[in-house]
């Protein structure tokens, strides 16, 4: 097969895997940098171009989309879409991920376990926003941060009452949730490919934080996770419409509570601390389901 794997930078470690397990698989393949893909939309026969090189005879795409270019990136996926390339992700389902609310509200509507969360624009109601969460302690969160950035505790009501009035003046958009102190800040990374969770591992944070990233001084180790956990990280990546996701949990006094939805979940964390060939499972994904035509979406949406 002949494989493109959308990527700004062949050096990353999830990048370098699957490109190697790719190889050792017999494919080709390619890191394309989406950013320097252009596209001609408006033709009867879509194409997308790189350098002057028509990129042409692509059997699978990985997406791996950085937050801060999901709009782009998306606009690449959806081209090699309407080409009829099959992608591991499809466009639609990357932007759905990238929006918490969103993502929040459709897994919700689902019945996925979520932490208590609230939603808020206007400046008069921050009072009754606190309380509808159950008040402080409280996590306060840009819509769309990663790696931790944009994560606050509001430990104290007057605190939560300035971080609230602050991200409102600044005009962004962000979420107010219950603190699930119980996890103790821990949470538990689900590798969903498919139907099945093929890795899991817990996350903690660096002594005295809350969040768990690794990004953030958090260190990663292999968990067994509960039958409960395993369904919750199924049917969050199928309500997202995912293939590849990286679902995140907290064990909470009700039950495991989803976080957010990866849509391009990194491979050094999850690899490291499983010792499981993830990258190896994605290509063979791809392998049993890439077949031309067969997106879903062909770019709709
Ligand atoms: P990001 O997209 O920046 O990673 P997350 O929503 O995943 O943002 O939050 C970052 C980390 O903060 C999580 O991995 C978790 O450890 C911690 N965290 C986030 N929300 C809560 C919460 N409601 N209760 C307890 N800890 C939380
Ligand atoms: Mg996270």
């Amino acid at each position: 097969m002949k494989i493109g794997i959308l990527s700004r930078n062949r050096k990353l470690y999830s990048t370098k895997r699957l490109v190697e397990a790719a190889q050792e698989r017999g494919h080709e393949v390619r890191v394309i940098n989406h950013l320097r893909c252009y596209m001609n939309i408006a033709s009867f026969k879509p194409s997308i171009h790189l350098d002057g090189e028509l990129l042409s005879g692509f059997d699978a795409i990985i997406p791996r989309i950085g937050a801060s270019v999901t709009f782009y990136g998306t606009a690449v996926v959806r081209q090699f879409e309407m080409m009829g390339t099959f992608c591991l992700n499809e466009s639609v389902a990357i932007s759905r991920s990238r929006d918490k609310l969103r993502s929040l509200q459709l897994l919700s509507r689902k019945g996925i376990g979520l932490p208590v969360t609230g939603f808020a624009h206007s400046p008069d109601d921050t009072d009754d926003l606190l309380n509808l969460v159950g008040g402080a302690p409280v996590v306060v969160k840009l819509l769309e941060g990663t790696q931790g950035k944009g994560v606050v505790l509001a430990e104290t009501r007057n605190a939560a009452e300035s971080v609230v009035e602050a991200f409102r003046g600044l005009n962004a958009n962000f979420l107010v949730q219950e603190f699930v102190k119980e996890a103790k800040g821990a949470d538990i990374r689900c590798f969903v490919i498919g139907e099945k969770v093929v890795a899991a591992m817990i996350r903690q944070g660096k002594e005295g934080e809350f969040r768990s990233n690794i990004h953030r001084g958090g260190s990663a180790k292999l968990i067994k996770i509960t039958p409960e956990e395993r369904s919750t990280a199924v049917r969050s990546a199928r309500i997202m419409g995912l293939n590849v996701a990286g679902v995140d949990i907290l064990r909470s006094n009700h039950g495991p509570v989803v976080m957010e939805v990866n849509s391009s979940p990194g491979l050094e964390g999850i690899e490291g601390a499983t010792k499981k060939d993830v990258a190896g499972m994605i290509i063979e994904y791809i392998e049993r389901h890439a077949k031309a035509g067969k997106t879903k979406t062909k770019g709709s949406g």
